[in-house]
Parts: C-alpha cells; sequence; structure tokens
C-alpha cells in the first residue's frame, strides 16, 4: 500500500469481509451477457446501511454501467449519503480496479470512503485504497465560483 492510499479511521476488518461478501453477493445479479465480466459492488454508509449493485452490459457497449456506478445510483436515489466505504469483487487476479469513470463519481458521492478490492476467488485476500489516493486531485465543479 503507497503511503497517500493509508487509510484514517477505515471500518474494522470485521466490516471489510462483510462488505467485501455483500459485493460478491450483488455479483451474482450482473447483466453482462457479452464480456461475461461479472463485477459485484457494494457501499457501506456511516449508518451501517449495504448497497449492492452490479454491473450492466449494453448492445451499445458504450452504455454499460459498472458494478460501482450501479450500486452508488442505487443507494443515492434511495437517499443514502454518507458512505464510508466501497467493495469491488470480480474474477480477476487481485480483484479489480475501478475504472477512472467509477472513481469520479466516488470522488464526488464518497470522498472518504475506502477502497477494498477483491478476487471473487479468494474473499479473505483484501486489497485497501482509498477514494482520494485513487484519484488525487479530483474533477470539482462549483456553479457559485466567480
Ligand atoms: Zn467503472
Amino acid at each position: 500500500m503507497k503511503k497517500k492510499d493509508k487509510i484514517i479511521a477505515a471500518p474494522p476488518r470485521r466490516l471489510w469481509d462483510q462488505l467485501v461478501r455483500a459485493a460478491a453477493r450483488a455479483r451474482a445479479g450482473s447483466v453482462s451477457p457479452y464480456s461475461k465480466f461479472k463485477v459485484g459492488a457494494a457501499l457501506l454508509t456511516n449508518a451501517g446501511e449495504i448497497i449492492g449493485g452490479a454491473n450492466v452490459e449494453s448492445a451499445s457497449y458504450g452504455l454499460t454501467c459498472c458494478a460501482e456506478r450501479v450500486a452508488l445510483f442505487k443507494a443515492l436515489t434511495a437517499g443514502k449519503h454518507n458512505f464510508v466505504a466501497v467493495a469491488v469483487v470480480a474474477r480477476w487476479d487481485g480483484g479489480p480496479m475501478p475504472c477512472g469513470a467509477c472513481r469520479q463519481l466516488l470522488a464526488e458521492y464518497a470522498p472518504d470512503a475506502s477502497v477494498f478490492i477483491a478476487d471473487s476467488d479468494d474473499l479473505k485476500k483484501i486489497r485497501a485504497f482509498t477514494v482520494r489516493g485513487l484519484l488525487p486531485e479530483a474533477f470539482v465543479f462549483n456553479p457559485d465560483a466567480p
């Protein structure tokens, strides 16, 4: 883990495991007929709620939405905020890292969150990052700025 990814006030390890398992369960909902690359994500709120999501693909490939964003959109549209962590799981050595688009959305809506990544074949081996570490100097827009 690089120093910039040092986690401050990360959820306890028990919650990492719980969140990674929730992401693995959410992965079962993946709609990925083209790539067959099934990804699950789960967000943890500071109230202890967990919201899962999975990737959804389109025949028009560019319309595909990643599991992290599906989980985030589900959570936000259900009125959930204050995310403390997100887990992402897929069958990939070392686990799937969030793409740039997801990093941007996480930077906007979950800037203080920890990020836990795991391979679905080895849920006990969790790599830990932070949203800030994964997207330093993220794009921000302040409509009130002069
Ligand atoms: Zn993504």
